[in-house]
């Protein structure tokens, strides 16, 4: 008897023992969902969305905050639409004398030229001096008086860079530079930079296509969707997914910030600096790599180059990857990620 009532006893204790560790279970499934905070706001034009893992909602939320403040603070520097910021002050005199950038614009025009000059001229901030008469949201683009005009001022070649010093003058008067092929690649690169000094380890941010990943998901890789770039009803929002960590992502895609002109050709926001036109070779174009501030640029350059131009010069860059998804809609991948046979 005294040997049952023992064993009954201990049932019900082990018993009470799973259910004590089911309700811990719960409890830190719970606490841990909990840890993962997340916002969304719009800046630069775009959307911003931030994804984190921190135990404490209250330091969630202030790198967070940093994040946003961030995002506000380059979108003050770089904003082609604010009359104060650096880049509309330089655009506004770099033809008359040189300009002392700060290090943070000499850094991205640098890079800026260097893609410019591994693609021939496929990337070129100096689009903008054609690319100021496109707008998307009212359906407007140059007039042909207007692109005859502008064409000439296209040419990173205009640009006289003091990389020593950070000076930069502008050999042409009708040259203009615009960032936004760069600018977001920056943004989430800085927004990692923060997260990291907090302490933070897992993270996503993304600025619009540009995204930039931070450890990876608690155990799993984050999983990066590339929307369908015609998506009709009963698609799914993405094509591909790729398991990801620690990584920059960056996509350009002709769906982004367009409008269908009288023609019914589609208007949009990547410029075939060669034509002045909006390039048409792909409809959409994934780099990965390390930091955004190569991916972005990266991502516009193989837009304009195309398949076989845009392939080619991913494959020989290290440490890139590639997806296109040409204007009929069939997928290609760079080396690295094309399946083994
Ligand atoms: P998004 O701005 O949607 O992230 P992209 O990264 O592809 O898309 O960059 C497109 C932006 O790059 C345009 O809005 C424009 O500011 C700029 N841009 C367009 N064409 C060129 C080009 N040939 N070279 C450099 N920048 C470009
Ligand atoms: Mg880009």
């Amino acid at each position: 008897m005294a040997t049952l009532a023992h064993t009954a006893r201990y049932r019900f204790q082990s018993h009470l023992g799973a259910l004590c560790v089911l309700v811990c279970l719960l409890a830190w499934a719970m606490g841990a969902h909990a840890e993962w905070h997340s916002a969304r706001e719009g800046i630069m034009g775009t959307e911003i969305n931030v994804t984190l893992w921190h135990p404490s909602a209250e330091e969630a939320q202030a790198a967070i905050d940093d994040v946003m403040g961030e995002m506000r603070r380059i979108d003050q520097l770089l904003s082609p639409y604010k009359q104060d910021s650096e880049l509309s002050k330089v655009n506004a005199q770099a033809a008359q004398a040189p300009q002392q950038l700060s290090a943070e614009m000499a850094l991205l025009v640098d890079k800026s030229l260097f893609v410019s000059r591994v693609s021939d001229g496929a990337f070129d901030i100096t689009f903008a001096s054609l690319g100021s008469y496109y707008n998307y949201r009212e359906g407007q683009k140059p007039s042909d008086a207007q692109r005859e005009e502008a064409m000439p001022a296209i040419n990173y070649r205009w640009l006289d860079f003091d990389k020593s010093r950070g000076l930069l003058s502008y050999r042409h008067d009708k040259v203009r530079i615009d960032l936004g092929g760069i600018a977001k690649g920056y943004a989430v690169d800085r927004a990692i930079i923060l997260l990291k000094a907090r302490g933070i380890e897992h993270a996503s941010v993304s600025a619009g296509g540009d995204s930039r990943l931070l450890g990876d998901r608690r155990g799993r890789p984050w999983i990066i969707g590339i929307k369908h770039p015609r998506p009709h009803s009963g698609d799914e929002a993405s094509v591909i997914k790729l398991p990801l960590s620690d990584v920059a992502l960056s996509t350009s895609g002709d769906y982004e910030r367009y409008f269908i002109d009288e023609h019914g050709e589609r208007i949009h926001h990547i410029i075939n600096p060669r034509t002045g036109r909006s390039a048409s070779e792909v409809m959409s174009v994934s780099v990965i790599g390390r930091d955004g501030l190569d991916t972005d640029p990266l991502s516009t350059t193989v837009f304009v180059l195309g398949v076989e131009r845009g392939l080619a010069l991913i494959n020989q860059l290290p440490g890139f990857d590639a997806v296109i998804i040409d204007r009929e809609g069939k997928v290609h991948y760079s080396e690295g990620l094309a399946p083994s046979n």
